[in-house]
């Protein structure tokens, strides 16, 4: 089984995970470079808080939109794609099948970016 690391965008197989790393959604070799953290990597990380947050709150929104008009476009394609989530679903209980059942394009989108493993979500709630 594969998973998708949000920041190298790259399909790595679990062994590239450390169980830390693995619930931050980042393979191992992103995962020990905090000391080449960029304005990239710290908005990237700020935007998956607020997606695995139990809820997405209103202050959260108006921050998402902010970066979803950042000139970098990692960042402002991961704002655009929890800010949609957000306004469709702001809980996250239950969301995933939510979106897989009614917008099959932006839960592909959303798994894509490496933002959620769709795999690790059924298997864990079994
Ligand atoms: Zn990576």
């Amino acid at each position: 089984m594969e998973y998708i690391c949000r920041i190298c965008n790259q399909p790595r197989p679990e062994s590239a995970f450390t169980e830390k790393s693995h619930s931050l959604h980042t393979c191992k070799k992103c995962n020990i470079l905090p000391n080449l953290r960029t304005e990239e990597r710290n908005q990237l990380d700020e935007i998956f808080k607020i997606f695995i947050q139990t809820r997405v709150s209103h202050k959260d929104t108006v921050r998402l939109k902010t970066l979803a008009n950042s000139k970098d476009p990692k960042v402002s394609l991961h704002a655009a794609l929890i800010l949609e989530v957000s306004q469709l679903r702001p809980y996250k209980k239950g969301r995933h099948a939510f979106l897989e059942k009614n917008y099959p394009d932006l839960a592909q989108k959303i798994e894509e970016a490496g933002l959620a493993y769709p795999q690790y979500i059924k298997a864990s709630s079994d």
